[in-house]
């Protein structure tokens, strides 16, 4: 058995590829041994594309305002608990001119689904932070959209756009968004792609009753939308959601998972997440040294910081000032690795 798991690892390595049934059979019947040796395989496969450099967002989350929802997240609709913010324009043109002055030269504006900011407001705000700072790449994260506005968007000079898919298996994803469908989501990253924005797809690992069929499926379903970046991290379930005594995702698992991505998709930009160093504070190294190439830190004003709380024990790893940002920047020296504040474009784009 051993055998063929290493046959199965090696094929994983050199043609990039595995098929749902052998993703099932490596996932049941992974041991230490043959583990270590698929992490080691995914940290050479980081190294031989992006060396040891680690690629850093500026990540502005300018609203909490969700008209959608997700029963995992603290800032769903129904969560009355959840003190709600929205950034002005000039908030958000201010943020990334701290940012920027830090060096950052990618900014990430997430938010909830939030209505008011309609596609006039958002690309308004795109072009002028282009114009504003020529040399940056914008990237949104702000959930479903119809194929029209993701193409003015694009327009306005947006560069990417994170969509994860959350789950691949529908019934799960039906549960988790009562009115939404896993249907409709795919058919937004189809859209994504098709107006050219540099896509992010993923999912959360340890979603109540997943099995490694869920997973490899996750895997296959990435591996055949070919997106530039995966997002994926733990569940961490929050105590004003319906979802809080449900058990969260494990910091092995997803370290897991991160290795095989970097491994089916060499060249994908593949975050660190914060949600990975918020459920143990080993999960940012054991993410790069498994494949990761990207981390997110925060630019989001400390007034709503706390506010955009997605799960409980959120890490805030804030870079709003240079003394946090060289803090950042030596710990990951300190793992062995290189913050590199440039635009960080995936090399799929190659
Ligand atoms: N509204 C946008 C969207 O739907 O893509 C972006 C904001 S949404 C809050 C960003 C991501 O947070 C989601 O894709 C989800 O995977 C993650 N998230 C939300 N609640 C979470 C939780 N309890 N645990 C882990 N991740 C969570």
């Amino acid at each position: 058995m051993k055998e063929k798991i290493y046959k199965l690892i090696n094929q994983l390595y050199f043609e990039h590829d595995l098929m749902e049934e052998d993703l099932v059979y490596l996932l049941d019947n992974l041991e230490d041994e043959t583990r270590t040796y698929l992490l080691g395989l995914a940290y050479d496969t980081r190294n031989n594309h992006y060396g040891k450099a680690v690629y850093m967002r500026g990540l502005i989350e300018f609203t909490n305002y969700c008209k959608r929802e997700c029963k995992y997240c603290g800032i769903n609709a129904y969560n009355k608990d959840a003190k709600r913010y929205r950034m002005s324009k000039k908030d958000i043109l201010s943020t990334c001119s701290i940012g920027y002055k830090l060096g950052f030269r990618t900014f990430v504006l997430q938010g909830g689904e939030d209505p008011y900011f309609t596609d006039k407001r958002i690309c308004d705000i795109v072009r002028t932070v282009k114009e504003r700072f020529s040399d940056v790449a914008v990237t949104l994260s702000l959930g479903e959209r119809s194929r029209e506005s993701y193409k003015v968007m694009k327009m306005a000079g947006a560069d990417r756009f994170l969509l994860r898919h959350e789950t691949s298996n529908p019934d799960l994803y039906r549960w988790l968004h009562p009115f939404s469908s896993l249907d409709s989501r795919i058919e937004c990253l189809h859209s994504l792609k098709y107006t050219g924005f540099q896509t992010g797809a993923g999912f959360m690992v340890g979603l109540p009753w997943y099995t490694n069929r869920d997973y490899a499926r996750d895997l296959r379903f990435l591996k055949e939308l070919e997106p530039e970046m995966i997002g994926i991290g733990p569940f961490i379930p929050h105590s004003s959601t319906s979802m809080k005594d449900y058990r969260p995702g494990s910091l092995d698992q997803t370290v897991l998972m991160l290795a095989i991505l970097r491994l089916l998709l060499p060249k994908v930009l593949l975050p660190a997440t914060t949600a990975l160093a918020s459920v143990d504070t080993r999960g940012r190294k054991k993410g790069l040294d498994a494949g990761a190439n990207v981390i997110m830190p925060n630019l989001t004003p400390l007034r709503y910081r706390g506010d955009y709380s997605l799960y409980n024990n959120k890490k805030s790893t804030g870079s709003e000032s240079a003394e946090a940002l060289k803090m950042i920047k030596q710990e990951l020296e300190s793992y062995g690795y290189m913050a590199d504040m440039s635009r960080g474009d995936s090399k799929m784009c190659d």
